[in-house]
């Protein structure tokens, strides 16, 4: 008998490199216990060249699931069996479920961040104007979930132009036509358009960088929201406070990513708002 069915314990784990610093266990040991659920939750470091042998290994060990993060959500995508349509949209996974043999796919980050915006922040997104900052796979994650909060405008910008397009290219091949790409310049137009929503999903923050966007894209009434979080508040919360916006970190996505695989797993719901509320208490994430 394998190593982790010696237990009448559902094994899960997350793969990463590095992956010492991540919560997830702790955030679904804590779903776990609250949903009753009964599952062993780890983490898991797969070397940059053996992504796919430490997925095998887990699985033939008797693994049921597991989350992937940096930098494997795209190896995760070309060995999956089978795909959601979320993970085919985004190009990239964060969550696997073994079942009969098969590597089954799902990419939770883009819901985890409209319900953080929908639901935890009280931010309808149906009719507002959104501007979605980035392009690279958090943004391309985000796209079909934020298009199907049907807002009245997503425009996508981005350092790097093109990728901004071919983003606008995939949500028009869906039929979402009002969608638009600009860059960092095209923002600063003559109309001053400010948004009623604006998404940080670049990874300047982890630099300490702002995305150079110009301050009237935010209202007093806007959202700004940085998919980053970290102890300290982000360096584009900071200039969107600055710009009078109100301002969000990643770390509700973060927990409502997790409860979304959560859900995929074990067919429960966890109350996340317990779960967010420790870990804004903690202030440790
Ligand atoms: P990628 O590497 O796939 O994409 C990076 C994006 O940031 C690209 O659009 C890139 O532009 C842009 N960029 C990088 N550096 C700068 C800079 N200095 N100034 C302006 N733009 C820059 O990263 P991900 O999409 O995976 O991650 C993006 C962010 O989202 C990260 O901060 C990550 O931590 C966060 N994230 C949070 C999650 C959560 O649960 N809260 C989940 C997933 C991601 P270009 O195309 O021109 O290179």
């Amino acid at each position: 008998m394998s190593v982790l069915t010696t237990t009448n314990i559902d094994h899960y784990c997350v793969f990463g490199n590095p992956i010492h610093h991540s919560k997830s266990p702790l955030i679904h040991a804590m779903f776990a216990e609250q949903t009753g659920q009964v599952i062993d939750y780890q983490t898991r470091l797969a070397p940059l060249d053996g992504f796919v042998e430490t997925v095998r290994m887990f699985i033939a060990e008797g693994g049921r699931g597991a989350n992937v993060t940096v930098p494997f959500k795209l190896e995760a995508f070309t060995l999956a069996n089978q795909l959601s349509q979320r993970a085919q949209m985004a190009g990239a996974v964060n969550t696997l479920s073994f079942v009969d043999g098969k590597i089954i796919a799902d990419n939770t980050d883009g819901i985890g961040l409209v319900r953080d915006i929908t639901q935890n922040a009280a931010t309808p997104l149906r009719g507002k104007r959104v501007l979605l900052l980035g392009a690279g796979g958090a943004a391309r994650g985000a796209l079909l979930p934020l298009l199907q909060e049907q807002p009245a405008l997503l425009t996508i910008a981005n350092r790097t132009l093109s990728k901004a397009q071919e983003l606008q290219n995939v949500a028009q091949a869906l039929s979402f036509a009002d969608v638009v790409a600009k860059s960092w310049q095209q923002l600063d137009e003559a109309s001053k358009q400010s948004f009623d929503v604006i998404i940080n999903a670049t990874s300047a923050s982890l630099q300490s960088e702002v995305p150079p966007i110009p301050a009237h894209v935010f209202a007093s009434t806007s959202l700004a929201y940085d998919m980053m979080y970290g102890d300290t508040v982000t360096s584009f919360n900071r200039y969107a406070q600055q710009c009078g916006a109100k301002t969000r970190d990643g770390l509700g996505m973060l927990i409502e990513q997790a409860a979304e695989a959560f859900f995929i797993w074990r067919g429960v719901r966890p109350d996340t708002t317990r779960v967010l509320a420790h870990f804004r208490t903690k202030g440790s994430v």
